[in-house]
């Protein structure tokens, strides 16, 4: 592996991170990726790519030739965004500049989503709905020419589809995933479809044959358990959680707590992995609640992952790789919100079952809703979906997944590069192979065993050099199937 390449990746990676880092932390007032594309767009042009193609190739081990095929599945994705810089630019400029007009207000168009979330009245959320789709549709335009010049980068590379590209280059058969994780769709459904159906019932009064989207997203809000999940517990919960592991958060020089209030500061936690483990930053904007509090522990799995990363490490190993290595750390920090025993010792909150309930039907719609989604971006990536056809595509796919009506608009924005669908797919069939060895290893209460947490930390120190299935191989636990994710989801359901 030439080292000249591989410490440019990883002061690329620096910088580009430090710069999101800041503009979504509210530190800076603009994102200025310019200079940072001007000084390392170099690393990332076709013959950048071949390049790495061919050390992967005449590589003299396995982890040599993965380390440059990891490497060039991230110059593949930086290549592809630097294709279309341009015109992102202009869709994130059209986007917030947008405003609609409602109720006499000029509501922002990026405040929409927030503003739909915690609209009580359906009949007002779906003539804001209306409002947003005219803004998204208008630049539909820009997003095909964006995806056309994708696809044509996938053939200058040598690929017949992107779909192929990005199965070849992250080593992943994502024909294979849609099919197996079809099983989630199938063994769910009823149990889904009849929660579903309560939930629209009792909590937003809309029937499941006429409720979107939006409905759904209100109807899964748990603004009614609020008071249990206060602001100002967050930074305990998120101390003693990892406590219990054995961290002590307080004196872990590598991972900062972002908490300052700014007010540009992005509402959602987020992780921002400035050097890896050096300078990984855990951003919070405490607002409190079930979802924050969620989102919090996923992140803080995100940190502790990178955080006890190997120093050691290879770069393509610390910033590169499978991403569902990281998820499924991610996952199993959030989804001790649904496990009654966490609630209790944590929150004191008993059996909790409207909260349980409703917070199952959430995750089990989301992934419901990722296998949708992935099932349509093979299609659509493949060549086997037209991108004039591609709207009612999403419109079907994301229907019979979810039971709810998608928006038709939402085709293109609704689609992430590079697959990354799946990762999320497989991360969370392995957190639940990963939780069930926990819990049979170290108890019901694993997240308090400081054995559970040391073997978690040789894990992490190995960061992404092992893809989710060979993780799942070295723990025993192999080939990661969906069934018993499936059982997971259903169980939840009954609960
Ligand atoms: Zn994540």
């Amino acid at each position: 592996m030439r080292s000249d390449y591989t410490a440019e990746f990883e002061s690329f990676s620096e910088q580009f991170t430090r710069a999101w880092y800041r503009f979504t932390a509210g530190l800076d007032t603009t994102l200025d990726l310019e200079p940072v594309f001007d000084r390392f767009g170099y690393l990332f042009t076709l013959e950048q790519i071949q390049e790495l193609a061919a050390e992967a190739d005449g590589a003299f081990t396995d982890r040599d030739r993965k380390a440059a095929r990891y490497l060039r599945a991230a110059a593949i994705e930086e290549h592809f965004a630097l294709t279309t810089r341009a015109l992102d630019e202009a869709i994130a400029d059209r986007d917030a500049a947008a405003t609609v007009a409602f109720n006499g207000q000029e509501v922002p168009f990026l405040a929409i989503r927030s503003r739909l979330r915690s609209e009580p009245r359906a009949e007002v959320r779906r003539e804001l709905a209306r409002k947003r789709e005219r803004v998204v549709e208008g630049a539909n335009d820009l997003r095909c020419e964006r995806f056309e010049k994708h696809r044509d980068e996938a053939k200058a590379l040598g690929a017949v589809s992107m779909a192929v590209l990005w199965s070849e280059a992250l080593g992943v058969d994502h024909v294979n995933v849609a099919e197996r994780a079809g099983v989630l769709l199938s063994a769910t459904e009823e149990r889904y479809a009849s929660t579903l159906a309560t939930v629209l019932r009792d909590r937003v009064g809309v029937s499941i044959g006429d409720a979107t989207r939006d409905d759904l997203a209100f109807a899964l809000r748990l603004g009614d358990f609020d008071a249990a999940f206060p602001a100002r517990r967050m930074t305990m919960v998120y101390r003693d959680l990892f406590a219990g592991f054995g961290i002590r958060t307080g004196s872990q020089e590598n991972i900062r707590l972002d908490l300052e209030d700014r007010p540009s500061k992005s509402p959602r936690p987020f992780c921002s992995p400035i050097r890896v483990p050096d300078e990984v930053v855990l951003v919070v904007r405490p607002a409190g609640g079930f979802a924050d509090f969620g989102a919090l522990l996923h992140e803080g799995g995100h940190a502790q992952h990178f955080g006890f990363t190997s120093a050691d490490t290879h770069v393509a190993f610390a910033r590169t790789g499978d991403r569902a290595s990281s998820e499924v750390w991610a996952f199993l920090m959030q989804y001790l919100l649904l496990d009654p025993r966490f609630l209790t010792d944590t929150f004191g909150l008993g059996d909790a079952l409207e909260l349980r309930r409703v917070a199952a039907l959430e995750r089990c719609s989301m992934v419901r809703r990722h296998v949708g989604k992935l099932r349509y971006e093979e299609a659509l990536l493949s060549g086997r979906t037209s991108l004039s056809d591609a709207a009612s595509a999403y419109v079907d796919c994301l229907g019979d997944a979810t039971l709810v009506r998608a928006s038709r608009c939402d085709y293109l924005t609704d689609l992430d590069d590079g697959f990354y669908v799946a990762d999320y797919l497989r991360a969370w069939a392995l957190e639940v192979l990963v939780r069930d060895y926990l819990r049979t290893r170290f108890g019901n209460h694993w997240w308090t065993s400081r054995s559970a947490g040391n073997l978690l930390k040789e894990l992490w120190s190995t960061g992404f050099e092992y893809s989710a299935d060979e993780i799942a191989a070295e723990l025993g636990l192999g080939p990661i199937e969906f069934d018993p994710l499936a059982d997971d989801l259903k169980e939840g359901l009954a609960a």
